[in-house]
This record gives structure tokens, sequence and C-alpha cells, in this order.
């Protein structure tokens, strides 16, 4: 008998519904068979003891901002996926910005779908974007194969993708919903958001507290009310991009409970970092919307501990340190966007698992099973399972580690998480069964040789 490509043995394995004991042998890129509580009899060309470690599906991270063509010096496909290989994740969606031209024809699309085929070494798909002057182009973009839309309600940040006003999202929607695809929004309001900061501006107050409440969750509670009812009406499929709030989420439950078809996403800086976290670290945490109190970082657990938020995505926006600065100490100059991709895990398991007893399956089903599932990828991904993509990440759950720079595989070796003890990290990742990460090496860099 022929040896098998790779055996996983002995490991645990966890999905969004169990946690098992076994082997997995795979081949061709696709897991091949599943045997519990015992040892697989087959040779592989290659086997990893798994022993002690666990195996989750490979993290599917819905939301980073590689920037790629346009603005690759901030970050780029190939430092962009080797962070996530590193943090177990296997598949990532692109943002439509803050690349130039902004994934909104299938020109961009094309551009960038050539360079990220080149340089990712783990899987991926694009968001398209939805902007006033592309409402024609969605349905080719659509065709491409994007993974879904996303527009902004408040200014981007970016001249050449501008926000969508209340018509153009009605209208966008309407199209969106024919194409039975899904809008992402980034969900504050202009008038609130705009007020309040010239308010703070005029009394000469930028810290990083009146950039905070410059933003606050009101802005989002306006904006989600708004839009939810925009997909009431239209019937488009929406989703929520990082939700700051436990307050934004109970609004998304409840539009739930009346049928709309909606889903919500937050991120791991709201899960662990704090205003005050903000005030001092300085502008490497900051975001929009922006960082909260301690308690709504206990509140937002809660929502995830009862099953009320969907996906957990990075929104891995990073840029070059010199636009990371707050010049005079004006926090609202810096550039917003945090560096985390690499992170999620880590976060996850040392915040959720660890220190308040979130099971593993509940983190597996938001960082995996619920983005397969939401963009149409399930059960190709986003679970072990025989005919699944052998996409893996094998994790030592006790392990202890202090995150330092040189560990980063970014462009630029910065993030809120250095210096942070996390108990929990990835050891290897496996990408449609090539290991692509093992033992802090990227091991694969996929098409692609050199650092351009
Ligand atoms: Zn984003």
């Amino acid at each position: 008998m022929s040896a098998f490509d790779l055996i996983i043995r002995n490991g645990t394995m966890v999905t969004s519904d169990s946690v098992l004991r076994g082997d997995i042998v795979i081949n061709d890129g696709k897991i091949e068979k599943i045997v519990e509580n015992e040892s697989f009899e087959g040779e592989g060309l290659r086997e990893i003891d798994a022993t002690d470690l666990y195996i989750f599906p490979g993290l599917i991270d819905s939301h980073v901002h590689f920037n790629e063509p346009g603005r690759t010096e901030w970050e780029g496909f190939q430092t962009g996926s080797r962070s996530l290989a590193a943090g177990g994740a296997t598949t990532f969606f692109d943002m439509q910005l803050n690349s130039h031209p902004p994934t909104i024809t299938k020109h961009a699309f094309e551009l960038k779908d050539k360079l990220a085929k080149q340089k990712a070494i783990v899987d991926y798909r694009l968001w398209g974007g939805l902007v006033p002057s592309n409402l024609e182009y969605l349905e080719e973009l659509h065709e491409c194969g994007v993974i879904g839309f996303k527009a902004f309600m408040s200014p981007s940040g970016i001249n050449e993708f501008q926000n969508a006003n209340d018509q153009i999202l009605y209208k966008g929607m309407e199209k969106i919903a024919q194409l039975n695809s899904v809008l992402a929004v980034h969900a504050e309001s202009t008038d609130i958001t705009n007020q309040l900061a010239e308010e703070k501006r005029k009394a000469g107050k930028t810290a990083a507290i009146d950039f905070c409440e410059s933003r606050p969750i009101l802005s989002e509670i306006e904006a989600v009310a708004r839009i939810l009812s925009y997909a009431q009406v239209t019937g488009c499929k929406l989703h929520i991009v990082h939700a700051s709030s436990s307050q934004v989420v109970s609004l998304v439950t409840r539009a739930k409970q009346i049928g709309i078809d909606v889903t919500v996403e937050t991120c791991p800086h709201y899960l662990s970092l704090t205003t005050e976290d903000f005030s001092r670290i300085g502008p490497v945490a900051k975001c929009a919307p922006p960082l909260r109190g301690k308690d709504e970082v206990e509140a937002l657990w809660k929502s995830f501990a009862d099953g009320e938020i969907d996906i957990i995505g990075s929104d891995h926006s990073p840029a070059p340190p010199m636009m990371k600065q707050a010049e005079d100490g004006d926090m609202f100059k810096a550039w917003g966007g945090i560096s985390g991709a690499q992170s999620t895990l880590s976060v996850l398991l040392e915040e959720g698992y660890w220190k308040r007893n979130i099971p593993l399956e509940r983190i597996v089903e938001t960082t995996s099973t619920n983005p397969a599932k939401r963009f149409g990828l399930y059960p190709q991904k986003g679970t072990i399972a025989v005919g699944s993509d052998a996409d893996l990440a094998i994790v030592n759950l006790t392990q202890f580690y202090r995150l330092n720079e040189n560990d980063l595989f970014y462009r630029h070796p910065h993030s809120p998480y250095v210096g942070k003890t996390f108990r929990g990290k990835n050891v290897a990742t496996i990408v449609k069964g090539k290991i692509v990460f093992e033992n802090g090496q990227i091991i694969s860099s996929g098409q692609y040789e050199t650092i351009p």
C-alpha cells in the first residue's frame, strides 16, 4: 500500500461541536480519513506526533487589510500571509481597501488576485467594495468571485474609497440581494462622529480618551439600526464588522429574532484592550470604532459566551510606524488601525479559554466554522472532516510565551500585544495538506521566493 502524504497522530481535534482524540490522514490536500481513539495502520510520507497537542481547523480571518497593490509598504500579501500562518490562520479575506486601486472594479480585482496568487502562503478570497461610483460594477465583481461587498457608512480615511450615503447603500443592497451576496458595513454615524470630533478639537482636547469619546457606542448603534432597516426592506444579507460593544451585538440579536439575515463580527482587540490601554500604549492601539472601557470588554465576552457573536476577524490594518504617531500629542492625527492578525488565536486562548472558561468549540466556531458558513466555503473549509481541505492549526494549549517584536512577521513589527504574555501557542500550520509554518519558522514561501 502506498504511503499517504501526511499523517497527524494522536492529537486532540477540536471542531465547533466536538473534541476528540485520534489520527488525521491527509492526501492530495484533503483530509482522507479520521481515525478516532486508535492508531491508523498506514504510513505517511511525513508524520507529525501531536500527542498533548490540539488540532483546530485553520483560522479563517474574514477581515484583513493587506493593502496590495498600491500600499504594499504598509503590509503585503507575503508578509501578511506569513503572519497569519504563524498565528494558525489558513485562509484570509482581504478587504477592498487600503489597496490602490481599491477593489471596486473587475480590473482592480484581477490586479490584486494575481498578486495574492503569487505571494500568499495561505488560501484567500477577496472582498469587493461598494462605493458611490461602482453600482454598475457590482455584478462583474460578483462574477469574479468576491466573497461579499463592503461599504463604509462614515469616511474611510482613504480618498479613493468614498463612503456610501443612504441612497447608495439602499441601491447597493437591492443589487447585492439580487446577486445573493453579502454586504459588510463599517457602521459608525458620520454626523455624530464629525460633530463630536469638532467639539473636541475646538476645545483643544486631543488625547486618546478624547478620540474615544468622539466616536461613542451611540454612533455605532445609530448606524447599525439604520442599516438593519435597509436589510429588512431589501432582503440583503448583512454583516456588521468590528462591533466594539455588546450593545451593538444585542441590536443584531434582536434583528435576527425578527428574521433579518444578519451576522456580527468583533475583533480580538475589543475583547482584550481598553481605553486605558490605548492611553498607555499610544497610536499603535488606535482604531475605529475605538477601544472601550473595562466593563464593555466584559460585556462583550458575555455576548461571545452566549453565542451572540458570529465571527471573530482581526481587522488587521497596519501602517508604517511614521504614520502611527500622534504629532504634538494629537491622537486624532495618528493613523487608525491595529496590527493583530498573528495574535487572534493567542488572544482568544489566553483571554477566553484560560481566563473566562470559554469552550474551545466556541473559539473554533467563531474563527473558522462560521466565517466558512457565512461566506459559502463550508464544509470545504471551517471544520475537520473527511473530504474537507486539510487546513489545520496544531496548537500547544499550555505553552506560555511573551510576544516580542522579532516574533512578528508583519512588514512593520508593531502591535499592541507586544510584551504581553499568552498561554496557548500555534506550533504548526497546514494549508491544503502542506506544512507552511512549524516551530517558529515559515517553511514554505508559497510561489514567491524573495521578499519584495
Ligand atoms: Zn477593516
